[in-house]
């Protein structure tokens, strides 16, 4: 079985690309699992210059296949802020309640129907032989007003999923998974690596 390196220690994650990648012949370890302790700068202008970067310098670190990720949140009405500041939007050490009040405050004043909002995902996977594959998702919603739900992190609570009338906050992680910008792009991941031949 071929192991792949997910440059990543959150949980969610891993639980995540274990769960869509399962009927396929790997074994995915965190960065803990296999023993790295290397913080990547994601300093690049796009997500898919930061997960490129991420599993670039790990690939050539380890010298094993090694897939990163890249996702934010990109606001029509904002011109497509916070994009790949979604983590620090409110400041470099920012929580998830302080960047979600920045943008509510900064979409203060736009009515309903000018707040479309797209959850965006792009995954690198560099393999052993240092070929490259990319795989991308979205999710397209709405703003709210106010934050709703429990469940998720990050912008979760303010974003209203189109055509369910509800937030990623308040779905189960199972639901969000199905049609998440991650899933999409992870689902898109393995129909590429089944199209290379692993199944
Ligand atoms: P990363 O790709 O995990 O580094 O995510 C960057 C930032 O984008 C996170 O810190 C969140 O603010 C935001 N983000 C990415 N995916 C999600 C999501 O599924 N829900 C809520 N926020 C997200």
């Amino acid at each position: 079985m071929r192991r792949i390196i997910a440059a990543t220690n959150n949980p969610g994650k891993i639980v995540e690309i274990r769960q869509i990648l399962n009927d396929l012949p790997f074994e995915i370890l965190s960065l803990k699992d296999a023993g790295i302790n290397i913080k990547v700068e994601e300093d690049g202008d796009s997500f898919e210059e930061n997960a490129l970067k991420k599993a670039l310098e790990i690939h050539k670190f380890t010298g094993q296949s090694v897939l990163a990720d890249d996702s934010g949140l990109e606001v029509a009405a904002l011109n497509g802020q916070p994009g790949v500041y979604s983590a620090r939007f409110a400041g470099e050490n920012a929580t998830d309640e302080e960047n979600n009040a920045k943008l509510l405050k900064m979409m203060e004043l736009v009515p309903f129907e000018k707040r479309q909002a797209v959850f965006r995902c792009v995954i690198v996977l560099v393999r052993h032989d240092g070929m490259i594959l990319r795989a991308t998702g979205a999710c397209c919603g709405k703003i709210g007003f106010t934050p709703a739900g429990k469940g998720g992190f990050g912008y979760d609570p303010l974003f209203i999923v189109d055509g369910l009338d509800k937030t990623f906050a308040e779905l189960t992680p199972e639901e969000k998974n199905v049609i998440s910008h991650r899933g999409i792009a992870l689902k898109n991941l393995k129909n590429l690596l089944v199209k290379q031949g692993y199944k």
